[in-house]
């Protein structure tokens, strides 16, 4: 998605050769025409999917999860992050590690909410080691619905979440594949045969 790639170059800030800051626009002031465009991005590339519900997990990617649900026509969930579960049979969860804080955490959502007539589209901001998305897919799993994909905002290539989720025969779409980044600097997947 261009508008978006071109948004990163000149709003993103690298911090680091793996952690892209994008707080100004995408997730923590958000640029609600952007992810409003991200949304329909999302319905176009999953509309023949027949997806009844997007999934998503607290709280950067429910920005995005509803623009996907207004576009897809359908109800978005975000799972909860909690420390310890107690509702016991009234959840679905799953273990996490979170990149960004360095911490293991649980994630849950209600049983009410999905379950084996559901097709699942699920969205998050950034793609990266693939541990939060890796967490939500067991969730899908254990409801018995069906994953149709999962789709990211930013996927940081060089890091190996988009293979963990591919050895599991899941159909990835990122809207925006960084193939490699460093302060001042970021290389998008599509421009690495412009480089040589
Ligand atoms: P993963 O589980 O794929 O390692 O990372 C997923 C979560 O970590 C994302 O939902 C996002 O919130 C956070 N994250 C991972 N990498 C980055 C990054 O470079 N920048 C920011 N802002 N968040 C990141």
């Amino acid at each position: 998605m261009k508008q978006l790639e071109e948004r990163i170059r000149r709003d993103g800030q690298i911090l680091s050769d793996t952690v892209l800051k994008v707080d100004s626009f995408l997730n923590h002031q958000v640029d609600t025409g952007l992810a409003l465009e991200i949304g329909r991005e999302f319905g176009r590339i999953f509309a023949d999917e027949r997806i009844t519900k997007v999934l998503t997990i607290e709280a950067s990617g429910i920005q995005f999860a509803m623009a996907a649900g207004i576009a897809l026509g359908v109800p978005f969930v975000y799972a909860k992050k909690k420390k310890a579960v107690t509702q016991g049979e009234e959840v679905y969860s799953a273990e996490v590690y979170s990149f960004t804080k360095r911490e293991t955490y649980q994630v849950s959502i209600s049983r009410n909410y999905l379950g084996p007539g559901d097709r699942v589209l699920i969205v998050d901001d950034f793609l990266a080691t693939g541990a939060a998305l890796i967490g939500l897919t067991d969730i899908v799993a254990e409801s018995g619905a069906k994953l149709a994909g999962v789709g990211c905002v930013i996927e940081k290539s060089f890091q190996e979440g988009r293979g963990l989720l591919e050895e599991r025969g899941i159909r990835v779409q990122s809207l925006a594949r960084i193939a490699a980044m460093s302060p001042g600097h970021v290389q998008f997947v599509d421009e690495e045969s412009l480089v040589h």
